[in-house]
């Protein structure tokens, strides 16, 4: 198979840790996203292991994660035929940028970084060095594979400022422009909130919704969540703009149903439970042909390893060619 197809607008690489089967955060917040950029950029998709190895606390569920991650990203409509999608840990080039790179990062912008502080409050049993360089590893990723641009929301963009200063670093150094800067593309990442209303969508904490889980599994969800805490009883008049039913109902439910639950809310005109009713029925349409696509795509895992491993073939050729200018850059015997 031949390399990326003709420029686009330019390239995208993304980059995410396998997490096993994706959820409605997940979706909204990167997945839709990806599958929508295809249309004007040539894409780089990632499920970056090695990122992942920096906070694991074992690694027994890591080659099952990183096949359910693909099948949720192909069922939701990342064409492999002209995207790459591949594993990072298959690139070997990107652990040989990363240690060049570590050599134009001085030690202590690392370490300033506010995600490094947050990961040292989460595990200070485990400040392994891999935490330390993660951003030196994410620029690797990023800058091997020329990329144009990275859909970044609020809080990646540190670390796409951080790359940005590392490929200039490393330009300079080296009297050179090898290294592209990324563009920022500056990207919305709704912030969707479990089923307690409180606290980010997360498998971990396991407040999420799946988007493979069956129509029953998906139901039993949304009627948990919670809702508008004011509204004590049926009666009470309802707010929609505090209430995470009502951010799920924007995303997955009609303009008209949205602007009547808007409405009717305000007036207890309708109840939190018929509310969920709608929201769940209309859950389980949106994501009826993913469902129905994944598991096709599931009765033929070899074929999704397959898809992987050509990623990665096709991902290798950038790859040496990058490093190939990068060598020579420096003078490397
Ligand atoms: Fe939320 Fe709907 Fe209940 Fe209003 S009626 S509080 S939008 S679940």
């Amino acid at each position: 198979m031949s390399v990326v197809s003709t420029v686009k607008k330019g390239r995208v690489f993304s980059g995410a840790r396998p997490t096993g089967r994706q959820h409605l955060g997940n979706y909204l917040g990167a997945i839709k996203n990806y599958v929508a950029l295809q249309d004007e950029y040539d894409c780089v998709y990632c499920i970056v292991d090695l990122h992942a190895l920096t906070t694991m606390e074992t690694t027994e569920n890591l080659r099952q994660n990183t096949y359910e991650m693909a099948l949720d990203w192909l069922a939701a409509g990342i064409r492999p035929q002209e995207s790459i999608m591949m594993i990072q840990s298959h690139i070997l080039e990107v652990t040989e940028l990363h240690v060049i790179l570590s050599m134009v990062t001085p030690q202590g912008k690392l370490t300033d970084l506010p995600t490094f502080k947050e990961k040292v409050r989460q595990q200070p049993h485990n400040v392994n060095y891999g935490l330390v360089g993660y951003p030196v590893l994410m620029a690797a990723d990023i800058v091997l594979y020329k990329s144009n641009a990275v859909p970044v929301g609020v809080d990646q963009q540190p670390h796409l400022e951080f790359t940005r200063e590392v490929v200039r670093s490393f330009n300079y150094r080296f009297k050179t422009n090898v290294l592209i800067e990324p563009e920022m593309k500056a990207t919305e990442f709704p912030k969707v909130l479990c089923i307690d209303g409180v606290q980010k969508m997360s498998k971990s904490l396991n407040n999420h919704i799946e988007l493979a889980a069956t129509p029953e599994e998906t139901q039993q969800r949304v009627m948990q969540m919670v809702t508008d805490p004011a509204r004590m009883r049926r009666t009470d008049p309802g707010n929609p703009d505090v209430c995470n039913v009502f951010t799920l109902h924007k995303y997955f439910s009609s303009a008209e149903e949205v602007a009547h639950i808007n409405i009717e809310c305000r007036r207890a005109g309708i109840g939190c439970v018929d509310c969920k009713k709608i929201l769940a029925k209309n859950l389980n349409a949106h994501l009826s042909d993913f469902r129905e696509r994944r598991a096709k795509l599931d009765k033929t895992p070899d074929m999704v390893w397959d898809i992987l491993h050509d990623g990665a073939s096709r991902a290798k050729v950038i790859a040496k060619a990058t490093m190939a200018e990068v060598h020579a850059a420096i003078g490397l015997p």
